[in-house]
């Protein structure tokens, strides 16, 4: 899918003051940018029409009227045993409170984490549950001391719902890290209706205005699913670890984190080393920006491409081999895993491994809510989209098989209007 302009998304920036001013004009500009590269004149987009004022947003009517005071009907697909397919689940949503937003989820992209977390791989879960944390949509309530949003925006939501937000990490905006427990979107206790949060497979969600996404003009919300949980994932370490023009670094996997990776990293000037076990992705994984592809450890790149890479950034949600990846690495230089594998299939490295060119074997979680903002901005200014593969929520079993499998290419995502003939 790419992330082609939608003018009446666009026309609407003149109709939400509440929008940050400073992003806003970053965005135009940016905007601006791309469309005169494509050839088109942003001034015809950018002026407002009659049609677009009066439709500030595009509803698909999933979700019915909303009372603040009282419990919200909703329905999404739900796994109600690990050995068992998804099907329909009717629950209900909280009421919105002051500092809640109401959103309708057109879209929710599908992440490996759903499916270890739907399959018990990272320990038992409270059932049914109801996974999904790359969700999209369109505010269809706020509460009453609701500020950034209104009815009509375009938000997004990744993987947080809630956190302390006064501990040490809050404070400083690493609710990600929070030392009082930070509350996922599926899988959390809550004082909910259901007992725990359940997630974007779904039709409308309640979340405090803090864990809320904008998302600019010019991404579509089909795409802007799993920038919230993907990109973020690898946007995080690539910036933590200070990637930049001639950084030169691996990439290991090319699925839904390993592909938007190499995006992200390509726009921001560094030069890509993509690792992969799939043959048939080397293409691919230079179409979106590898000046290179390393297939199983083939000996001669491996051997070419020893110690030469200022930072590697590991991908691979299942147990691999670690070792020669750390071999390619620079003296000094990190190796960060974000794909986590099953709780009871650790990987492992060799003791000498880390030892003997210095190197360190780091982690990486998710992203704060400010760096989920950064990276849907990023992808606006650098005209950056995921890759997304469509379908209705009645295939939502067959696309887990397909990630499993790794024929996915490259994200799935739900459109939500299927969920219509459940509801
Ligand atoms: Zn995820
Ligand atoms: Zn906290």
């Amino acid at each position: 899918m790419n992330n082609s302009a939608d003018s009446r998304a666009i026309d609407n920036s003149d109709d939400q003051p509440n929008v940050n001013a400073r992003r806003r004009n970053l965005l135009k500009s940016a905007m601006t940018a791309a469309l005169v590269g494509s050839g088109m004149g942003a001034a015809s987009l950018m002026a407002p029409s009659a049609s677009a004022a009066s439709t500030p947003a595009r509803l698909k009517n999933l979700v019915g009227p909303i009372s603040t005071n009282n419990t919200i009907p909703a329905v999404g697909y739900a796994v109600y045993a690990s050995d068992q397919p998804m099907r329909a689940f009717k629950f209900l949503r909280r009421p919105v409170g002051p500092k809640d937003v109401a959103i309708e989820i057109q879209y929710c992209g599908v992440c490996h984490s759903d499916i270890h977390t739907g399959l018990g791989h990272w320990g038992p879960q409270k059932l049914p549950l109801i996974t999904g944390h790359e969700l999209a949509g369109v505010v269809v309530a706020v509460g009453g001391s609701v500020s950034r949003y209104r009815v009509g925006d375009r938000v997004g939501v990744g993987c947080m719902v809630d956190s302390c937000g006064v501990c040490s990490e809050c404070t400083v905006g690493f609710e990600q890290f929070c030392t009082k427990g930070t509350t996922w979107t599926y899988g959390s206790p809550t004082s909910d209706p259901t007992g725990v949060t359940q997630g974007g497979y779904s039709n409308v969600a309640v979340v405090k205005e803090h864990f809320v996404i904008s998302v600019p003009d010019n991404i579509e919300l089909a795409a802007a699913g799993p920038i919230m949980c993907s990109a973020v994932t690898v946007y995080s370490p690539l910036r933590h670890w200070d990637v930049r023009p001639d950084s030169k670094i691996g990439i290991v996997g090319l699925g839904g984190l390993g592909h938007i990776a190499v995006k992200l990293a390509k726009a921001m000037g560094a030069k890509v080393i993509v690792l992969t076990t799939s043959s048939d992705k080397v293409a691919d994984a230079k179409k979106f920006g590898a000046s290179d592809v390393i297939v199983n450890y083939d000996k001669a790149s491996m051997d070419k491409y020893s110690r030469s890479l200022d930072f590697i950034l590991d991908t691979v949600p299942y147990k691999h081999e670690m070792d020669p990846l750390v071999s390619l690495l620079k003296r000094d230089a990190t190796l960060c895993l974000v794909g986590v594998g099953k709780a009871d299939e650790p990987n492992q490295l060799a003791p000498i491994t880390n030892v003997l060119a210095r190197n360190s074997f780091a982690g990486s979680l998710i992203g704060s809510i400010r760096e989920t903002q950064d990276v849907i901005d990023f992808c606006s200014q650098h005209n950056i989209s995921p890759e997304v593969n469509l379908i209705p929520i009645q295939q939502i079993n067959s696309a887990w098989r397909e990630v499993i499998d790794k024929k996915a290419r490259y994200r799935f995502v739900i459109d939500m209007t299927s969920l219509k003939k459940e509801i």
